[in-house]
Parts: structure tokens; sequence; C-alpha cells
């Protein structure tokens, strides 16, 4: 028979999958001996067998769960819905990956007109009793029966408003009890039905609720942002409840075992006195820090620091801990490993290192590599004048600009409009993440650390800052007002996360360094990986850049960028619509010294590190102005000034224009097919690679060039212009009296090159497969059209996984650089082999070439940190899969 429910004793750790991770780790506390309320869980193949009924509970599940409650009745000696001694429940959701916020828990349930009696005079604290039963009545009305809780809120308010109170510990019993008489109007007349009786009807009705929350919409986004697949389904968690709301003595909160935000270790979190649940994390009321607990209650302190190191070293692994206090006694209802940023990451890992709770292969893994991208942005210039605002909690570091908007729809739609917005709240909920996403950052006058808008900040790498109460927000008159001075909504705010400072207008930003931790991990992660990492860079400042980051390399240097840049567009188009061969000749000469200089430069950056050089590669009138624009110009002068040279001049280019014209230029003349039409192109850019080469070894420096002839389909095509590299160089040898030493290869960037490739290896030292063409020619996209057109529908709709421009579509294309590598290996078993292009930055990508063979991946200068990690992972990753490989049965 199937097992749908586990009594928290008959769980573990491991047991992720199926009891979703808090019931894993509630199961796994239990185990080991820690203060956990007692209860059960139902399995996520409950969730799933729920869905296969048609949404509704099977009666083998019932009926588990029946037996499971008789046992935590015997248990606690308490019976739910006994009106002497009533059991009181919360039913917890909890899917296998922790979903922050994103699935609705009730507390209290078991609560009715009889045990809320039975409670007060148990407890001796009527007041106490009939707050739970409030709480319970709004709770369930908003997860299970959809009312919204604007309402409660809203007759909540009047009531305090009539009586002259500023907060709810103010209300009494008798207040309380006015309260849920108007509750109860609310649900009758939002349901017209009575408020639910029956504790056990409303401990079905919860668990379909929690089920159906799997599907609701911020899960679903949630799911879809973190990849999280839906297949999955969540746990129920039923666990009898403790009470923090029971008077001073009592209270809740929230800690991390170390700092989530830098690192540091230190006990790090929150607690509220007298209050439940949800009140810390919903950010109603701003908490106090947890050091304040040491000195108000010594005993319950120490105690929960003890277990919190124990929970540590037990995971091994950073934890996000909450905990309840009860009239002086401690108990755990959740750990979890931290989310943290990405500084917190790396200082974690390396900490635990050096305190011997891990190894270097582990705190290897620790890191997400995608995550790296937050430190190796851009911060606010110390040197810079700021005028500061107001300041609030560092909830998450990091410097942002943007415009202020207070609305998460607004933030969506001025975000998709490509401008950069500041998402300004009294606090965040879960709705709002739509507007978080498209945020460069996020600021709450109110909530602490652990609010909401705090974590899910923190968990995407966005600059946050929490419970500024100097900010006074009016959401309806789109105004932030903070003393004299009056923010409007779109006026430019900037915000430092690691500050919490608040500051008007634009203020500079600096170029990022890599912290010593991070530096140590990289070299960890240097030792560990076996596949080269390289860097795209056009010019010698990107080069520097590159090798300040690690990279062993350029593996893209591509030379069109060298035409567009300032004052040299004229001279490039001179030589595009020269009319002969003498005209032509003296804008070649004119480019050749300008490219030598950056040549040089970048050799000089690399310090003798291989620097693989494309020639020219794109259409030619991509330097040429646009058709139409120029036809309005002709047009225009045409009238005005028949006679002028002008005209004679934008005529000549425009005939020029349109006989370059193409119906599709990606697959036009360009590429290699351009060398071969215009060989005194090539000729120019491989005479300056050489004269630059000869100039840095004047000066006793190593240089390395890899000459790279791009978009080859055919042998011929390589062979006439490895002939033409050969005898350019030959030429520069004589003239300068010097010997190179080079290599010449291809990008591998079209389906017929990869699939010759054992020929086209015979004229090859290297291929660099260039995946980002490589994707256009195998899908047979265009990938501005596919992407602006059709490919986020194509993702949406599940037609492919991912964008395959982002991440490497191994299926196809990863068919044909496996081909390529294996082919060319065969007739040329030097044959180096590496990728450039955007996939060379991203980790699964890099797990595949790794696992391909491949040499060396090459990315842009700020991925290579992140390229490094991710080869390093790649290997380790390989390594544990051998292992269990070998394990014997
Ligand atoms: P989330 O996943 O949103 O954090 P939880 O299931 O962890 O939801 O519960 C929400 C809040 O209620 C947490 O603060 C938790 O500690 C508290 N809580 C849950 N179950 C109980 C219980 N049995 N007794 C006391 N507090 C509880
Ligand atoms: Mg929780
Ligand atoms: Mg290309």
């Amino acid at each position: 028979m199937e097992k749908y429910v586990y009594l928290f004793h008959e769980g573990n750790g491991n047991m992720r999958d199926l009891l979703g991770g808090k019931g894993a780790n509630l199961a796994e506390m239990t185990r080991i001996g820690l203060p956990v309320p007692y209860g059960f869980t139902i399995t996520t193949e409950a969730c799933n067998a729920y869905y296969e009924s048609n949404k509704s509970i099977p009666a083998l599940v019932e009926m588990q769960v029946l037996e499971a409650l008789t046992h935590l009745e015997e248990k606690m000696g308490k019976k739910l819905g006994d009106p002497e001694n009533p059991l009181l429940v919360s039913v917890r959701s909890g899917s296998v990956f922790s979903m922050p916020g994103m699935m609705d828990t009730i507390l209290n349930l078991g609560m009715n007109d009889e045990t809320v009696v039975g409670m007060a005079k148990l407890t001796n604290n009527p007041r106490f009793a009939y707050d739970s039963y409030r709480r319970f009545i709004q709770m369930f009305s908003d997860v299970v029966l959809e009312i919204d809780s604007y309402y409660f809120e809203q007759l909540l308010e009047e009531t305090r408003e009539q009586k002259g109170y500023t907060s709810d510990p103010e209300l009494t019993a008798e207040d309380w009890q006015e309260v849920i008489k108007g509750y109860k109007e609310i649900v009758r007349k939002h349901t017209r039905k009575d408020f639910p009786q029956d504790p056990k009807n409303q401990l079905f009705l919860a668990i379909n609720a929690v089920f159906n929350s799997w599907n609701n919409q911020r899960a679903i986004v949630y799911r879809r942002l973190n990849k999280i697949p839906d297949h999955l389904g969540t746990a129920v968690n039923v666990q009898s409840m403790v009470f923090g709301n029971m008077g001073n003595d009592s209270g809740t909160g929230v800690a991390f075992t170390r700092n989530p935000s830098t690192g540091e270790p230190e006990l790090y979190g929150e607690y509220l006195i007298n209050a439940q649940g949800e009140d810390v994390v919903a950010g109603i009321r701003t908490p106090q820090a947890i050091s304040t607990l040491k000195s108000e209650m010594p005993e319950v302190y120490q105690q929960f620091s003890e277990t919190a190191k124990r929970l540590e070293q037990h995971y091994k692994e950073m934890q996000d801990i909450e905990f309840t206090v009860e009239r002086g006694k401690l108990f755990i209802l959740q750990t979890r490993s931290g989310k943290r940023t990405a500084q917190a990451a790396i200082r974690i890992a390396v900490d635990m290192v050096k305190e011997g709770i891990i190894d270097r292969k582990q705190a290897l893994l620790r890191v997400d590599p995608d995550q790296l991208n937050q430190l190796l942005h851009r911060r606010i210039d110390e040197k810079a004048e700021r005028k500061i605002l107001a300041k609030g909690l560092p909830a998450s570091p990091g410097a942002a600009t943007g415009q202020v908007v207070f609305d998460a729809d607004e933030a969506e739609q001025l975000g998709n409009d490509g401008k950069k917005v500041i998402l300004v709240r009294p606090e965040t909920t879960p709705d709002d993440i739509h507007g978080i996403v498209a945020s460069q950052a996020i600021v709450t006058s109110r909530g602490g650390m652990t609010s909401h808008a705090a974590v899910v900040a923190r968990g995407m790498g966005k600059a946050c800052i929490c419970g500024c109460e100097a900010l006074k927000i009016d959401v309806k008159a789109k105004q932030l007002i903070v003393g004299e001075t009056v923010v409007n909504y779109g006026d430019m705010i900037t915000i430092d996360g690691s500050t919490g400072e608040i500051m008007l207008g634009e203020i500079p930003m600096i170029d990022p360094e890599l912290s010593p931790e991070f530096q140590l991990l990289l070299s960890w992660a240097d030792q560990e990986r076996k596949i080269g990492v390289r860097a795209n860079a056009d010019n010698p400042e990107d080069a520097r850049k590159a090798f300040e980051f690690g990279a062993g390399g350029v593996g893209l240097c591509r030379t069109e960028h060298m035409f567009m840049e300032q004052g040299r567009l004229p001279i490039v188009q001179k030589m595009i619509i020269a009319e002969n061969d003498e005209e032509r000749m003296e804008a070649i000469e004119q480019l050749l010294p300008m490219q030598q200089g950056d040549f040089e430069g970048i050799f000089e950056a690399m310090q003798g590190y291989p620097v693989t050089i494309r020639l020219l590669d794109p259409p030619l009138h991509e330097f040429l102005p646009d058709k139409e624009e120029l036809l309005v110009e002709v047009t225009k002068l045409q009238i005005l000034d028949p006679q002028s040279d002008e005209l004679k001049q934008k005529e000549k280019l425009l005939r020029k224009v349109r006989q370059l014209d193409e119906f599709n230029p990606m697959l036009g003349l360009r590429g290699c097919r351009l060398g071969m039409v215009h060989p005194e192109i090539y000729e120019m850019q491989v005479k300056a690679i050489f004269y630059a080469a000869a100039k840095l070894a004047e000066k006793g420096m190593e240089v390395n060039p890899e000459i790279m002839i791009p978009l080859v389909g055919h042998i011929n095509e390589l062979k006439s212009m490895r002939e033409l590299v050969i005898e350019t160089a030959q030429r520069v040898e004589e003239e300068t009296g010097r010997n190179f030493k080079y290599t010449i290869g291809t990008m591998i960037e079209i389906p017929r090159a990869a699939l010759t490739a054992d020929q086209i290896a015979e004229e090859a030292d290297f291929f660099s497969f260039g995946t980002n063409d490589l994707t256009q020619t195998t899908f047979g996209y265009s990938r501005d059209d596919a992407e602006g057109k059709f490919l986020q529908s194509y993702i949406e709709t599940k037609v492919l996984p991912q964008n395959p421009f982002a991440v490497l579509d191994q299926d196809g294309v990863g068919k044909l650089v496996e081909t390529g590598v294996k082919l060319g290996r065969k007739t040329n078993p030097t044959l180096k082999t590496g990728i450039c292009g955007e996939h060379g930055g991203e980790k699964s990508s890099i797990d595949f070439c790794y696992r391909t063979g491949l040499d060396y991946v090459s990315c842009s200068p700020y991925r290579v940190p992140l390229a490094r990690l991710a080869a390093a992972q790649a290997t380790i990753r390989q390594e544990q899969k051998k292992c269990e490989a070998y394990t014997p049965v």
C-alpha cells in the first residue's frame, strides 16, 4: 500500500522529494532531538494524486491523514475539536525547493466557537484565546475561502480607531470577541455560509487549499523564475501549535546562523514579543534585533544560539531558522539553508573551509556562478558627492539608480519599456513579485531584514533597503515625502543597499574589484578546473579587465569593432566605395596603423597569453549609412542644391549601398567570403597583426597570435585564406627580419563546417565554435527576429525549454559541437578547440564544454570569474559522478 503520510519521527532530512524541504527538515530535527512541536507530513505524491483525481483528496490519503491525526492526538493528550482540551494545529505547505512566501500557511486550526472557550479557560487567558481565533478566521478566510484580507484589516482598523488604540496588543478579550463577530459577518456575506465550525472539515479544506496553492499565480511565477519544475507538487505539514502570543514571556522570530548579507559569522535575525508566526515576516511591526534577546531572555537566547550552532554543524550549511517562545520555552519551527548574497556565499564558503566544516571542493560547489554577477556590478564611487535623503536597513547590498515607482504593475510596465526603476512601497507582498523582477532595486518604509522584500531581493541579487521609516509614502498621490523634500513618481534616486542610504538623483559609480575571499575561492577553482577560460575582448581596455579577472587569453577579438571606432568610419567607407584600386589602397594604408595600434595594446595587456583575432566578419554595408535615410537626403539635395558636390558624393554612396544591399545579409557576403572577394582587406589586417607582433618583439615581449578565419563552410575557403595569411606573414617576416610564432584556425559556425570537420581540421590549427551563429544557422533563426517576435512565447508555452542563445542547446547545436571536435581530432590530433560567444559564460554550457572535451571557453571579461568557478564545478561534479558509478553494489 502506498504510504502518503509520515509522522515526524518516521522521516529524515534526505526525504526532501517526498516530504518537501520543510517536512524533511522537521523530521530530521525531530530525529536529532530538537524541541519541534510534533506533527505529520502529507507527501508530494499525495499532492500529485490529488491533481490526478481531479482535485479531490483520494480516499487512501484521507484514511492515512485520519490515522496520523489520531496518533498526534494521543501523543499530545489533546483532541481536535475537544472543547475541554482542544488540539490546535498549523497546516503548512512545503515544496521540495524552498519558495519563501509563495505558499500559504494556516495557524490555529481547530478553533471554533466552543474550543475558543475551552482555550480561554485552560490558559486562563481569554484575550489570547480570542486573538488566536480571530487570526485563524482571517487566515483561513484568505487562504481557503479566498476572501480578500483587506475586509478583515479594514474592520480591525475601524475597531482600533473607535476604541482609540494604536496597536493590536491593546485590544481586550471582549474587543476581540466583537471583532470575531464582525469577521464571521464578513465570511457570511462573501460565501453565503457560516464560517466552518467542524475542525476535521477545517483540516481537509485547508489541505485542499495548500494543494491548490501549488498552482496559484505567484507560485507559478516563482517557479518559472527559478526554473523549478511544475510537476514536483507540494507536501503539507500538519503540526501542533505553539504560541508566541501568550504574553510578554512569549514571542516569535527568524534568525540566520550567519549574516546573509555579508557572511560574517554571527547570529543574525529578528523577533517580536507577544506575536505569532507571520508577524515577523509580514513586516507589519518592525521587529527587534536578535541581539536584544540576549538581555531580555538570556536563557532562551543561550539555548537558541546553541541550537543554531548545532543545526549548522549538522547540516554543514548556513541555516535560516524559525523559532517561537511559548512562556519562556523555546521551540524550533523550521530550518533550511539560508538564502544569501553572493558576497555572503563566498565568505561563508571560505570561512567554513577554515573552520573545518567543509572541504574546498564542497566550498566551490556552494557558490552559484550566476550569483557572482552581483559582485561584478558597479558600485557608488566613494568620492562622489551625495545628498542623503534618508537611511534605512541595509537589507541587500549593491547600488542602483532609477526612477521612483510606487506600484508593481507600473514597475513592470516601465521596466519592460527598458526604463530603470526603483520600486518604493510601505512593504511588499508576494503579489508584487513581477514588479520586483522588473525593478533595479526595492525600498520599503516598513519591515525588517527578514521581511518579504528583503528575502526576495537578496535571492534575486537586487539591492534593497527596508524599514526606512523616515519615508512617508503616499501610494495614491504617487509621492514620497522626507521632511521638506518631496520625491515624485518618475524622479531619479540612487540607493546603496550596503549602507541603507537613499540619495536624490544619479550618483556616479565605479568598477568592481574582487575581494580577497573571492580571489582565494577562485584560486581554489583554478586548481580544480581542467578547462581554460579566456575572454572576448575587442580593445586593450577590455583585455586588461579580462587579464585582471584571470582570463588565460583572448578567445575572440572581433576586428570590426575597431572599424567602428571614432574617426575611423569615414576611412572604412572610403575603402568600401573606392572606384579603383588606387583609391582603395589609399584608404587601406590609412587604416592599417590604427588596427596595428589596437593589436599592440591587446597583446601587451595579455602578456604573452594567446590572442585569437578574427578577421573581418560582418557584411560591408554595416559600415555604410542606412539606405532609406540616404535616399531621403539625396532627394532633398536634388531639390535644394542639385549642383552640389555633396549631392554627387551622396549619390555615389547610395549607388554603393544599393549594390551591397542583400536580401538576407546574415547569409550573404560576409565572413571569409568577404576575404575571398576582397583579399586586400584581410591582407591589411594580417599585416597589422604582425607589425604589432614585431613592435612588441622589439620591446622583448612575447606575443601569441591566433588568426581566425570566420564563417568557413567549405575546406577550400580555409585553404585559400590560410595561404593568404601565410604569404602575408612571410612578407612581414622578410621586411622586419623576425620570425613569428602563430597559428591559423577557423570559427565553426555553419553546420557544414561541423559536419566536414575532418577535412577542415587538416588546414586548421584550432577550432573555435561560434555558438551564437551556429545556433542561428542550426535552428535557422535570425537572433534579432527570433527574440523580438516569437522566442519569448516559445519559451512560455514550452515549445523550447530555454532561450538557445542564452543556454546552449545541447541536443542540437551541442551535437554539432561534439561532431566537430570528434571529426576534427581524427585528422588533426593536436587540434585546439574552444567556444566563444555568450554560451562561454553560462554555467550549464560550460559544463557541457568540459564534458565534450573542449580546451577552453571564452566569454565577456566580466563573466570570467563566473566561468572559472563554473569550470571547477563541472570538474568536481564529473568526479563525483565517476565515484558514484564505481561504488560497488
Ligand atoms: P512560510 O513558508 O511562509 O514561512 P510557514 O509554514 O513556515 O510558512 O509558517 C508561517 C509562520 O507560522 C512561520 O513564522 C512559522 O514559524 C509559524 N508557524 C507554523 N507552524 C506553527 C506552529 N505549529 N506553531 C507556531 N507557529 C507556527
Ligand atoms: Mg517558514
Ligand atoms: Mg559568426
